[in-house]
């Protein structure tokens, strides 16, 4: 374990505030040593949850960000040249799985193709992590569990899930959190009073519903967090909004023009 993962343990948990019963699913989920797939639009508090359960559940947390160069053994592992000789590294997949640490790869569908081939021998009921370079064969230790995410909204039909991959997964559904929840987050996370927390609520709720721009996200939960903090930290609140969540959301003039119309309108 190296130092960063012993962090994670021993930090106080991070607050989350529930959407549903996923609490008791992730639970389950990693009492019987089953993968965990969590579709949502960004920023709806996915990673937050996976860290406060981690915390739950006094298991290390390692995460990794997936992008379109990351292959294989960025997650397993490689060899290494240091000093003439050549050693094998352990990548943040190969740490979890002898630490019996949650590995959570967030944005999976981002990675490349060869590295979904990776997580299939550890995402059922093998439980083992084969490394072909050093030819060696990982059982999972207990407490290991493989938890991923993607954002059904940006997916094209080269990037979505194989079947054969997700068929492996328990999944969870997040959507933004209820109104109520979510004013309860915005508080809390942005440090506003509870009638801020409510006009940005109303104003996120707006925003979601305009469906006739070409936007590829809306206002999310997080959006709503930043727009808060930099009100409680004295700026106005249309400011706030405009600099948080308009320009956030779109470079297109019309689409920034309609966004403001709203926030004008709510505000
Ligand atoms: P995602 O991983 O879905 O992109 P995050 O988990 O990073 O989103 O959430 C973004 C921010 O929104 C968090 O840092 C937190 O401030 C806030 N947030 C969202 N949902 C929750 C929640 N249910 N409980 C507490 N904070 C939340």
């Amino acid at each position: 374990m190296d130092l960063s993962d012993l962090r994670s343990v021993a930090a106080e948990a991070p607050w989350y505030a529930p959407q549903g019963d996923e609490c008791t699913l992730f639970q389950h989920a990693a009492g019987c040593g089953l993968p965990l797939l969590i579709k949502g639009p960004t920023g709806c508090g996915k990673t937050r949850f996976v860290e406060h359960m981690a915390h739950v559940l006094q298991r290390p947390l390692i995460t990794v960000s997936c992008h379109d160069d990351l292959s294989a053994a960025d997650l397993v592992g490689r060899h290494l040249i240091a000093g003439g000789d050549t050693v094998w590294s352990d990548g943040p997949l190969t740490r979890a799985v002898r630490q019996g640490a949650i590995c959570y790869l967030d944005e999976v569908v981002e990675a490349r193709k060869d590295t979904t081939v990776v997580l299939h021998p550890l995402a059922d009921d093998r439980r083992v992590l084969p490394i072909e370079r050093t030819g060696e064969l990982i059982p999972a230790a207990p407490g290991f569990m493989l938890v991923i995410s993607y954002n059904p909204g940006y997916q094209n039909v080269l990037k979505g899930l194989k079947p054969s991959t997700r068929q492996r997964f328990v999944a969870l559904d997040f959507g933004y959190p209820a109104p109520e929840v979510e004013r309860a987050i915005v508080a809390t996370e942005g440090g506003v009073d509870a009638a801020t927390a409510q006009r940005l609520v109303a104003l996120a709720q707006a925003l979601r519903r305009l469906t006739e721009h070409d936007l590829e996200e809306t206002a999310s939960t997080r959006l709503l967090v930043m727009a808060a903090r930099l009100h409680a930290s004295g700026l106005p609140l249309r400011s706030a909004v405009r600099a948080a969540i308009v320009q956030a959301l779109s470079d297109e003039p019309d689409t920034v023009a309609a966004l403001e119309e709203v926030v004008l309108a709510v505000l």
